[in-house]
Formats: structure tokens, C-alpha cells, sequence
């Protein structure tokens, strides 16, 4: 497993595994080509992100992540890619060479390479699964923060402090904003920004439940608003989910008296949570369907409401398995490729889900003990996941985007 601070990256919207991970391969192979003569270079998107590499601004990513070199991009849906979200980086030299490396995009904004080795980002946690870390925990009668702590670097506390306060200046930024977000010209996708008109009728709600899950609502659309608008914003695990852990949380502080360093606290939990899908299954929607980022980051996000409300650690497993066990299957289908339909309701309803996962684990465990683990869970993910379509995967083919595709 990876450093937390892999987990929440900083970076623009709309997309980790299409905007930032572009960005992050095309810095890489500038370091490949440093001291050549080039010409020009060309990369080509193949798999998921040749299909919604637009929409996903993935194109404009690369050109200004290369620049100053002259670069152009092309898409190639024919060929069949060796991963389902491949880029291949081509740089022409002046004395006729020419200098190809292939990168992978994982998910969350992690990039791998077979030709270049610096793309490869090290494990830092020998551990596999959340059992092993569970067992690692009790025997060493640790907290999930005094188990990142011994793994880590020392600064990591500072990053998710950080993490914290960037996700919080993005829900307070995202409630403020107004206008359309940027898209093409399918009416279905001219999304007037509504999470501060949400906020304002939270406030008149006089019943309890509906005024708490409208607010959830309102902070998640606020940050998915911002992120599909090609925003900054922090990945929790992904960009296109990024609105469902800074809800709760922000929810947690700004309603609910939690201080920022609770929450920076929480996010050691729910980064555990995240770590244990990216290591044994995928948090990418091109690679797991939507399970993998919606489901994820409501786990992720159901496990730090837990840890807040100080449940145990057997609840926030048991509410994180039940956040990804109500969303498995769910599959991966942005209209034209935009992180706008069905991307920025999920979000408010991952938020939802996260704390109904919160209510179960609190009053349903007493009553009937679960029977699936967090393990268990991720498994059955990966498992639907392989299975899914490629339709089904962030390819803007099948499902909302076929049926509300621009004519
Ligand atoms: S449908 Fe889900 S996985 Fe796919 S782009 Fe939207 S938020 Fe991401």
C-alpha cells in the first residue's frame, strides 16, 4: 500500500485518472526527453481514454503539462489497448530519432509505466488487506493513526491537515459559485451551479433528517460542481468522487462541532479504508465501474463519520462494508464524457449513503452482527468490476450516456 498523501492528491478536476495522471505521465516523459533535440511530440489515448479523454479534458492536460514542447493529440478507439486507460507518449528528435514510452493510468491520479521506471510509485505499508491490518492493530494495541504514523514520513500529519483545510476552502468556495459548467452543447448538460441554492433551502427545512441530508447534499455538490468545472480540488480517492468525504466531514465540523484537528484525525480512517480498495481492487470507474470511485469514497467517508462519532473500529468496518456493499455493480456511465451526469448527483447521494452505512453500524451491529467483512467487499468489487462491460467503464457507450447522448 501507498502513502496517504497518494490517496489525496492535489490537483484540477475533472478527472484524477484523465486530467491529473495525464498531466503527471507528460511531466515524466519531459524527463525522458530532457536534453534532446525534439520536434514534436504526439500522444496517443487508447481505451477509456480515447473514448472520454475530452470530456475529461485530458487532451488540454497533456499540451500545457508538455509545453514548451509543441505536442498534438490523438485518440485511437480502434485498437485494442493493453490497459483500459493507456497513453502513449511519442517525441520526434531532430536527427530523425524518435523516443516512445507507454504510461497506465491507475486511478486517483497514480500513473505506471513497463518503460519508465519513475512513473512507479513505492509501497510503503506491508500489508495486503484490512484483516492483516486489523490483526497488526489489536496485537500492537493501536489506533489506525498510530499505525500510519509508524509506516509514513513525519510530515504526513501536516499534509492531511492540509488535505483537511483545501477540502473545506473547496465545499465553502463551490457554495459561492455561480454559472454554468463547462460542457458541450447537449442541453442535458447545461448545469446551472445549484450547491449554494441547495444550502440556502437546507436552511428553511425545519424537520431534522431532511435538513441534515439536503445540507449533505449541498457541500457534496459543491465540491463535485467545482471539480467538473476543472477546478482545484483534493482527490477522496478520485476526482470525479471527490464530493462525498469533504460533505461529511465538512458537515461533521461546520454543523456538528468537530475541531479541523478531529477531522484531520478521520482522515487517517478513512484513508486505511481507500488504501485497502487501491491495493485489491481499483478505485478507477475506467477499470470498476462506478462502484470503484462512488463506492469507495463512501466508504471511505462512512468509516471517518464512525471514527468522528467515536464508534468502534468493528463499526467503521461494518460501515464502510455496507457504503460499498449498497453500490456494487454500479457502472460507470458519464454523459459525453462529461463528469457532470450522473457523476455530480452521485456524490450527493454517496454522501447519503455514507451515513445510512453510519445509522446501521451504530444501530443494526447490536442487533445482527455482520457477516461480511470490509475484505470481503472489496473481493466482491473486483469481482464485478472485471466483469462489467467495457460499455459500462467510462466510455460514455452504454447506460446515461447512451441514452442521453448528444444527438
Ligand atoms: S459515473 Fe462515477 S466513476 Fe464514472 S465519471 Fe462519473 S463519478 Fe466517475
Amino acid at each position: 500500500m501507498k502513502s496517504l498523501s497518494k490517496l489525496f492528491r492535489f490537483g484540477v478536476g475533472p478527472s484524477s485518472s484523465h486530467t491529473i495522471a495525464p498531466s503527471i505521465a507528460a511531466n515524466c516523459f519531459k524527463d525522458c526527453i530532457k536534453e534532446k533535440d525534439v520536434l514534436t511530440i504526439e500522444v496517443t489515448f487508447l481505451g477509456s481514454l480515447a473514448c472520454t479523454g475530452i470530456g475529461h479534458h485530458s487532451d488540454v492536460a497533456v499540451i500545457e503539462a508538455l509545453k514548451p514542447y509543441p505536442s498534438s493529440v490523438k485518440l485511437d478507439k480502434k485498437n485494442r489497448a493493453p490497459h483500459p486507460l493507456t497513453m502513449v507518449f511519442s517525441a520526434k528528435l531532430k536527427d530523425g530519432k524518435t523516443i516512445e514510452r507507454t504510461y497506465f493510468s491507475l486511478g486517483g491520479g497514480e500513473i505506471t509505466s513497463p518503460d519508465d521506471p519513475k512513473a512507479v510509485e513505492k509501497d510503503i505499508y506491508p500489508f495486503e488487506n484490512f484483516a492483516s491490518i486489523k490483526k497488526y492493530l489489536v496485537e500492537n494495541n493501536l489506533s489506525l493513526k498510530e499505525f500510519c504514523l509508524r509506516y509514513e514520513d513525519p510530515s504526513i500529519d501536516d499534509y492531511l491537515l492540509e488535505t483537511a483545510k483545501r477540502m473545506f476552502a473547496c465545499v465553502e468556495s463551490g457554495l459561492k459559485a455561480k454559472g454554468l459548467i463547462p460542457t458541450n452543447n447537449n442541453p442535458r448538460l447545461h448545469w446551472q451551479r445549484a450547491a449554494g441554492a441547495i444550502a440556502e433551502r437546507a436552511k428553511t427545512i425545519q424537520e431534522a433528517d431532511a435538513r441534515r441530508e439536503i445540507l449533505l447534499t449541498a457541500y457534496a455538490y459543491a465540491v463535485a460542481e467545482s471539480s467538473a468545472s476543472g477546478e482545484l480540488m483534493v482527490t477522496a480517492p478520485t476526482c470525479g468522487s471527490s464530493g462525498v468525504l469533504p460533505a461529511i466531514l465538512y458537515y461533521e465540523y461546520h454543523d456538528n462541532g468537530k475541531t479541523i484537528d478531529q477531522i484531520k484525525d478521520s482522515l487517517y480512517v478513512a484513508g486505511v479504508f481507500g488504501n485497502t480498495v487501491k491495493q485489491n481492487a481499483s478505485i478507477a470507474g475506467a477499470i470498476g465501474g462506478c462502484q470503484a470511485e462512488i463506492g469507495t469514497a463512501s466508504s471511505m467517508a462512512a468509516a471517518a463519520f464512525c471514527y468522528l462519532e467515536g464508534l468502534s473500529l468493528e463499526k467503521q468496518e461494518y460501515a464502510a462494508e455496507c457504503a460499498m456493499e449498497h453500490f456494487l455493480g454500479l457502472s460507470c456511465d458519464p454523459v459525453d464524457g462529461y463528469v457532470v451526469i450522473p457523476c455530480i448527483e452521485r456524490n450527493g447521494m454517496g454522501a447519503l449513503r455514507a451515513y445510512d452505512a453510519f445509522l446501521y453500524a451504530e444501530y443494526i451491529a447490536p442487533i445482527r452482527a455482520n457477516q461480511v467483512s470490509f475484505d470481503d467487499v472489496v473481493s466482491a468489487m473486483k469481482l464485478t468490476g472485471d466483469s462489467l462491460a467495457a460499455a459500462y467503464k467510462e466510455t460514455a457507450r452504454g447506460g446515461l450516456a447512451k441514452i442521453l447522448k448528444s444527438k
